[in-house]
């Protein structure tokens, strides 16, 4: 019998982001990507939201590395709390690598940075587990497929993938090696990327997005151009580099992401864009407006990003007028519709010319749609396969895709966030869960729960309604008060009237509750609690948070 191989989900599997797996034989763990998810407005105040890594911080001792296989944040974002607990090596690309080392650095973690850097088609033993690294296209260059040549044969994970076959970089997702692979030794597990399940057809190339980038810049003659982006996007900015030297104007950076990526991707010979073409914002005053192409952040209008701050008129460098061209080169990401629809009107106000993806084609998903993912299936033949990376509705519309293909439903198995699977001779067994909770980053991680939230919640629907009453309970008398104090509940001037009411029921229930021998301060909270509730409830039919404080003297 063959050592077993157990995966353990932590993330990723049931909501887009979050992205960590932890696989394990010989008992010892290697962690696959370990990211984060940012807040939306169901979490007030949350910055982002983590895994519950609390299975890896238990099994610390038995941890050999981790494998970033790609540096977007939902595969890299929590490696810095990761690694502040626990040291391990971390491999990755060349340019994954030079990201988190952005991210160490930024947290002071520099020093515990062990970053081994893979190429392309390197195989080579990470921990227990005999990984090959194969080119994988998707919205962000050097991510890898990580081929596990464990015990139990070969685990096939796809990181997140599109099969670009016109890629910018030529670089293009290794097909041929992994139908060698499920020709020999088989693909025993398929882990892959379920996001654009549910979407027909095929992903547009990114390349096609250049060319209509291109046309649609060559057509803005006499105008500044200002494209957002994602920062992490190199083949985007490549495409964008090119078309300005074309179109006589310089690639213009706003941003510290942009600007850092840009040079990191330079350095490593990514990006490849003369020096005089591309100049930082900071020189923007020495440059003719037309003949300039300035990149920058904010397409998804995220606050205090440079396009939102041109849209409020308050950015340092650019006021925009009816001389400019803005493009949104990418689409809202569901959650921030609202956002981005804000930026776009603030840019038509000051008469800005605007293009989105809702109106030309200037942006592609850097996820595989059904098509892709039924020539993955195709070309690796999977005995066995765990959809991952999706909502819970991408991950059945993956298992339904494969099991159309003709895999056995056992062969399929659907697993969420802290499924624990392990794989044997006998095929795939479930183990149960972990937990696969959340963890939620406000300044400091994890002292954040649902009782803060949903608080949170209260406070930001309806405000607060405080009263203050101090007694003396040994004479039933009350010494002082009651006080309302509230925050968010009415405006002025009605509210002293509403104010006082809700002193006068309190006073009423205390008086007569005092009376009782019985009382104590928990039971006059409790009174001047349900007192206050009931009041402000009958006069305004809103449920502020009622915050009672009764006193001793
Ligand atoms: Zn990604
Ligand atoms: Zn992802």
């Amino acid at each position: 019998m063959a050592e077993p191989v157990t995966v353990t989900f932590l993330g990723g599997l049931g909501q887009i982001g979050r992205n960590c797996a932890a696989i394990e034989t010989q008992g010892r763990i290697v962690v696959l990507d370990c990211g984060q998810m940012f807040g939306g407005d169901d979490l007030p105040g949350v910055d982002a939201v983590l895994p519950d890594l609390s299975y890896l911080f238990d099994n610390a001792d038995r941890i050999d590395a981790c494998i970033a296989t790609h540096a977007h944040e939902d595969h890299i974002g929590a490696l810095p709390y990761l690694l502040s607990h626990v040291a391990m090596p971390v491999y990755g690309s060349p340019f994954t690598l030079g990201l988190v080392d952005h991210k160490l650095a930024e947290r002071g973690l520099r020093k515990q940075a062990d970053l081994r850097p893979v190429h392309d088609g390197d195989r080579m033993m990470v921990g227990p587990l005999d990984c090959e690294f194969l080119p994988v296209t998707h919205s962000i260059p050097s991510g890898n497929i990580t081929a596990i040549h464990s015990s139990q044969g070969l685990i096939l994970h796809s990181s997140d993938f599109k099969l670009d076959l016109t890629p910018v970089d030529g670089r293009r997702t290794d097909l041929s090696r992994i139908g060698s692979l499920a020709h020999d030794p088989g693909i025993r597990l398929l882990l892959a990327d379920s996001t654009n399940a549910d979407s027909p057809g095929a992903s547009v190339s990114e390349r096609e997005v250049g060319r209509t980038l291109g046309s649609l810049v060559r057509d803005q003659q006499g105008r500044r151009v200002i494209v957002a982006a994602f920062a992490s996007h190199v083949h985007r900015l490549q495409q964008l580099a090119d078309i300005a030297v074309e179109t006589g104007r310089v690639l213009v950076t706003v941003g510290l992401s942009m600007r850092r990526n840009v040079k990191l991707a330079r350095d490593l010979g990514i990006l490849k864009v003369a020096d005089y073409a591309v100049r930082d914002i900071d020189d923007i005053d020495e440059l003719e407006p037309e003949r300039t192409l300035v990149v920058c952040t904010g397409s998804q209008g995220e606050f205090r990003a440079a396009l939102t701050q041109m849209a409020l008129g308050t950015s340092r460098w650019l006021k925009l007028d009816a001389n400019d061209t803005v493009i949104f080169s990418s689409h809202p990401i569901p959650g921030n519709e609202a956002a981005v629809a804000t930026v776009r009107n603030g840019l038509a106000r000051h008469g800005v010319r605007v293009f989105h993806s809702g109106t030309v084609n200037v942006h592609t998903s850097g996820h595989g749609k059904r098509q892709e993912l039924q020539t993955l299936h195709s070309v690796a033949r999977p005995e066995w396969f765990v959809p991952v990376h999706g909502e819970y509705a991408h991950l059945v519309a993956h298992q339904e895709l494969a099991l159309a293909m003709g895999m056995e439903p056992e062969r399929v198995v659907l697993c969420e966030d802290g499924d624990q699977i392990r794989l044997s001779d006998d095929g795939i067994e479930h183990l149960g869960s972990v937990g696969g909770g959340h963890l939620y980053v406000d300044g400091t991680v994890g002292d954040l729960g649902g009782t803060v939230l949903s608080e949170r919640r209260i406070l930001g629907d309806d405000g607060f309604v405080t009263v203050v009453v101090h007694v003396d309970s040994e004479q039933g008398e009350i010494l002082a008060g009651p006080d309302v104090i509230s925050r968010g509940w009415v405006e002025h001037p009605a509210l002293a009237d509403h104010e006082e009411a809700v002193a006068d029921a309190v006073e009423k229930q205390l008086r007569n509750a005092l009376r009782d021998p019985d009382h104590d301060l928990d039971r006059l909270t409790q009174i001047v609690r349900r007192a206050a509730g009931q009041t402000v409830n009958d006069r305004t039919r809103r449920r502020p948070m009622i915050v009672p404080v009764v006193r001793e003297g």
